[in-house]
């Protein structure tokens, strides 16, 4: 499958009332499980329909290697029939009358496949997505993730070269959502097949891309693997949607506001001479940490007091939470913490773990 391309991809709806999506340069590599990823009503559907085919671009261009399938200036527009894509809704919209082996072969029927190409299609999809058992039933007969994994297997048995899921998990129960992520993985491994998955769910988009495209209010943020999402956030709408606890963000407003402010402008005036720029310093909780004693803190550290508020145990890991002069902070350790309610001392972190942001927090600056 070649590359998707969006060039410049606008959408508004309603003349120009709404812009659900805004200059969107995006591109969509061969074998690529790429997560659109963002708050609810940042553009992600309209971005994943304007893919398929099932929406006009208001401006811009999309292509497929290199046939343009939209094009506002020329005109040109390929159907969402004839583009080659698979896509599955939230909701599974399976026929309620069929079985289950009927609506796995559904698509390839409409598509007059030879029927022994066929069943031996059916057979692989079922087999692999674990469904075959459930073959003579109907969908009323089966629960809401095996129901998602027919509506997976039907889109699948089509073999489509690229599979656009909206949000596929979103009616399944937290166990369920975990089982199908990893089955989703083994999918895309085993046919190759490029992924374009809509969620609004960091942790989906972390656990399953191998890039995400976060966005907000209609414009793209950042494209990169999770890691670099992660590590490397492009700007402060990245670094705080991505992450819980989310990161800590202490607001470098007033120079003089806070210990940390102090030692993190001397460590950033050190390092980037254009100090006068920082608006806000970002600590991820798995960064941070806690010393009771000013001696006991790491040489070089960035710190300032603190007084702990709250320990909370999440099951095998624990949230500390922390009260400075200027905001709270959270910490996260896998160790069990040797401290209580109410202990004073000091947060500290590396000064190379931070995250520094200019005034308006668009760019990550350090
Ligand atoms: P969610 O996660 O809630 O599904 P989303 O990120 O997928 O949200 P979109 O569905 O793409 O967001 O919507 C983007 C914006 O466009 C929203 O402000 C939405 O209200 C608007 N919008 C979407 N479809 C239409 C439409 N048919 N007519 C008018 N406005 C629309």
């Amino acid at each position: 499958m070649p590359t998707i391309t969006l060039r410049n991809a606008e959408k508004s709806y309603g003349g120009t009332a709404v812009k659900a999506v805004r200059d969107l340069n995006l591109e969509i590599g061969d074998g690529e499980f790429m997560c659109l990823l963002g708050p609810s009503g940042c553009g992600k559907t309209t971005t994943l329909r304007m893919i398929s085919g099932l929406e006009h671009l208001s401006s811009g261009e999309i292509s497929v290697g290199d046939r343009v399938v939209d094009c506002v200036g020329t005109g040109t527009f390929v159907t969402a029939e004839k583009r080659g894509m698979g896509l599955v809704f939230q909701s599974y919209a399976l026929w309620p009358h069929m079985t289950i082996e009927r609506n796995t072969d559904f698509g390839l029927r409409l598509r007059k496949v030879p029927k022994a190409e066929r069943q031996e299609r059916v057979e692989k999809v079922m087999k692999t997505l674990g469904i075959d058992k459930y073959r003579d039933r109907y969908p009323s007969q089966l629960s809401g993730g095996q129901q998602q994994r027919v509506a997976l297997a039907r889109m699948l048995a089509v073999n489509p070269e690229v599979l656009l899921l909206d949000e596929p998990l979103s009616n399944l129960d937290a166990r369920l959502r975990l089982e199908m992520r990893a089955e989703l993985k083994r999918i895309h491994e085993e046919f190759k097949t490029t992924i374009v998955f809509v969620t609004h769910d960091q942790w989906e988009a972390m656990t399953l891309a191998t890039s995400i495209a976060v966005m907000s209010e209609g414009e793209l943020q950042q494209v990169g693997s999770p890691n670099d999402i992660y590590d490397r956030p492009a700007n402060r709408f990245v670094a705080e949607f991505v992450g819980s606890p989310p990161i800590n963000i202490i607001e470098v407003e007033d120079r003089n506001a806070s210990a940390l402010a102090g030692l993190a402008q001397s460590y950033f005036a050190r390092t980037y001479p254009q100090i006068d720029g920082i608006g806000s310093v970002g600590m991820r909780p798995e960064a941070l940490g806690f010393a009771r004693d000013v001696r006991a803190l790491p040489k070089g550290a960035i710190n300032g007091e603190a007084v702990v508020t709250g320990v909370l145990p999440t099951g095998g890991s624990w949230i500390i939470e922390l009260l400075t002069q200027q905001t709270k902070l959270f910490l996260t350790t896998h160790l069990p913490p040797q401290v209580n309610d109410g202990e004073k001392g000091f947060f500290y972190a590396k000064p190379e773990a931070l995250h520094v942001f200019d005034a308006q927090g668009k760019r990550h600056i350090g």
